[in-house]
C-alpha cells in the first residue's frame, strides 16, 4: 500500500491499448460537440443515439418491465434515459448519472432588431455566467427555434456550415481604448452592448429603417416569420467553431460547451453501451447555468415523479427506491491553471490530464450552498473505482473563498440520494471556446460505465 497519496498522470499510468482508446473515443465527442450546440440539439441527438441501442419513447405513467430501454423527452430540452434491470438489483437502488446540456451563451431578447447608422443589429441578454469581453469579435451562430402563432415550430440553424454567414460582436479598437482601459474588468464592458451585427443592406425604397426591414425581408423569405415571430423564439448565439484538437500530441479538445457535454457525452456511452442487470436513470439537464430552475431544470419535481413511475412499475416504494439510489452528479470541475496559479490551491484543485475529478463539496463562502457528499459515500465509490481501475482525482474548485460555484448534485441530494459531483477537469470554464484533455474525459466514462454496472 502506498504510504502517499499522489494524483497519477493518465497518459503516463495506461497501457499502449488503453491510450488509443483515449484518442479513438475522442472522436466520437467531437462529432457529438458539433452536432449539439445547444440543449435542444443535444437533446435530440442524444435520442437518435440512444433509438440505435433499441430506446423507445417513454410516456409518463406507462408500466416500465425489467429490460425496457426507455427515454422521456422533457420538452425537448431536458432527458431522461431508463435502462430497467432485474428486480433483485433494484433493492440496491437505481444508479443515477446526471449531467447537463444547456451551456454559457448569448440569448436574442424578444424584441432584438434594431438598426443604428445603417447597421442592423440583434440585442442579447446572456445566458449563465460569462466574462463579457470574451464574446467580442467571435464568430457566432444563431441556433433555435421560432414558434409561430399556429403552433408550428421553425428550426433555425445558420453559421455553421463553410459557406454559411457568420454573426458578429464588436469591440473598440485598442487606439481608442485609453478610458475603456482605466475601468475595471467586471464593469467595462456593458451587456446592452452586446448586440450582435447582422446585417448592412439597406432597401432602396425605404425612408426608415431601412437596413433593418431588409433583414426582415430575408427572414420573410427564409423562414416565413416577421418582427412579431421574435415573441416566441428562443434564439441562442454560440460560437460558430467547431471541436479540434489541441497541441503537436493532440492530447487536448478546445470547444465551446465542454461544459457539460464533456461530461454528458460519457455519462451517455456509459448507459448505452455497459451490460447491466441495474436499473440505471440518465438524465441530460437543461438551465444548470441559471439555478436548476423551471420546468427542464434538475430542482423541477420530474426526477421525483419518474423515480415514483419505476418504483410503481417494480411494486417498490418510491420512498425505498430513493434512499437506496446513487448518483453521480457529472459536471465539470476547475482545472489547475499554471498561468493563474494564485486562484488554486495547489494540493486539493483538479489538474488536466490527471483523471476524471471528483469534487465532495462545491458551493461558495464556507460550502454554502453546497451538496457535501459523505465520507461514506466517497469511500464507497473509492471500492467501485479501484474495482475498474478508473484513474480519477480529488479536486476543489480554487482558492477558499475567491469565488466558487454550484452543480444539480444537491437537488438530488435534497430527495434523499446519496450523491457526489465527478467530472472532468476544464481550463477557460465558461469562455466561448474551453480547453479538455482527452485523457480525462476518457476516464470518465470509464467512471461512469464502473458506476452503472
Ligand atoms: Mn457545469
Ligand atoms: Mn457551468
Amino acid at each position: 500500500m502506498d504510504l502517499t497519496y499522489e494524483r497519477k498522470n493518465v497518459l503516463k499510468e495506461i497501457d499502449e491499448k488503453e491510450r488509443e482508446a483515449v484518442f479513438a473515443y475522442a472522436e466520437g465527442y467531437k462529432k457529438f460537440l458539433d452536432g449539439g450546440k445547444t440543449e435542444r440539439e443535444a437533446v435530440a441527438e442524444t435520442v437518435l443515439l440512444a433509438e440505435k441501442k433499441g430506446f423507445k419513447s417513454y410516456e409518463l405513467g406507462q408500466k416500465i418491465v425489467p429490460g425496457d430501454k426507455l427515454y422521456y423527452n422533457n420538452r425537448g430540452k431536458s432527458l431522461f434515459l431508463i435502462k430497467a434491470g432485474k428486480k433483485e438489483l433494484l433493492s440496491e437502488g437505481l444508479r443515477i448519472l446526471v449531467a447537463h446540456v444547456d451551456s454559457p451563451r448569448l440569448d436574442l431578447k424578444q424584441v432584438p432588431l434594431y438598426e443604428k447608422s445603417d447597421i442592423a443589429y440583434l440585442k442579447t441578454h446572456y445566458y449563465g455566467g460569462i466574462k463579457k469581453y470574451q464574446w467580442l469579435t467571435v464568430p457566432l451562430a444563431l441556433h433555435g427555434v421560432i414558434v409561430k402563432k399556429d403552433g408550428s415550430v421553425i428550426d433555425v440553424k445558420v453559421g455553421e456550415k463553410e459557406d454559411d454567414p457568420i454573426f458578429y460582436v464588436t469591440d473598440l479598437l485598442p487606439h481608442l481604448s485609453q478610458e475603456q482601459n482605466e475601468k475595471k474588468v467586471a464593469t467595462a464592458f456593458n451587456p446592452e452592448k452586446l448586440n450582435i451585427i447582422v446585417g448592412a443592406l439597406p432597401l432602396p425604397e425605404e425612408e426608415k429603417d431601412a437596413v433593418k426591414k431588409s433583414v426582415l425581408s430575408i427572414l420573410s423569405k427564409l423562414y416565413g416569420i416577421c418582427e412579431e415571430d421574435f415573441l416566441s423564439a428562443e434564439i441562442e448565439a454560440v460560437p460558430a467553431l467547431k471541436a479540434r484538437d489541441v497541441g503537436f500530441d493532440r492530447t487536448l479538445v478546445a470547444s465551446y460547451g465542454h461544459d457539460d457535454r464533456v461530461c454528458a457525452y460519457p455519462e451517455i456511452t456509459a448507459t448505452l453501451d455497459t451490460d447491466t442487470d441495474r436499473t440505471v436513470l440518465t438524465i441530460l439537464a437543461d438551465k444548470e447555468e441559471i439555478g436548476s430552475e423551471g420546468n427542464t431544470g434538475m430542482q423541477c419535481d420530474l426526477i421525483a415523479d419518474l423515480i415514483d413511475c419505476i418504483a410503481a412499475s417494480y411494486g417498490l416504494s418510491s420512498a425505498v427506491l430513493r434512499a437506496r439510489s446513487k448518483c453521480l452528479s457529472a459536471d465539470v470541475t476547475a482545472a489547475y491553471d499554471p498561468s493563474y496559479s494564485d486562484a488554486f490551491e495547489e494540493k486539493n484543485v483538479a489538474y488536466m490530464g490527471k483523471g476524471v475529478a471528483m469534487n465532495k463539496f462545491t458551493g461558495a463562502r464556507g460550502k454554502s450552498g453546497s451538496n457535501d457528499a459523505s465520507a461514506e459515500y466517497v469511500g464507497f465509490l473509492r471500492g467501485i473505482f479501484a474495482g475498474d481501475d478508473v484513474i480519477w482525482q480529488t479536486g476543489e474548485l480554487g482558492r477558499v473563498d475567491l469565488g466558487g460555484g454550484g452543480t444539480v448534485a444537491k437537488y438530488l441530494a435534497n430527495r434523499n440520494i446519496d450523491t457526489v459531483d465527478l467530472g472532468v477537469p476544464v481550463l477557460s470554464m465558461h469562455a466561448p471556446y474551453e480547453l479538455i484533455a482527452k485523457a480525462d474525459l476518457y476516464q470518465a466514462h470509464k467512471a461512469f460505465s464502473a458506476f452503472v454496472k
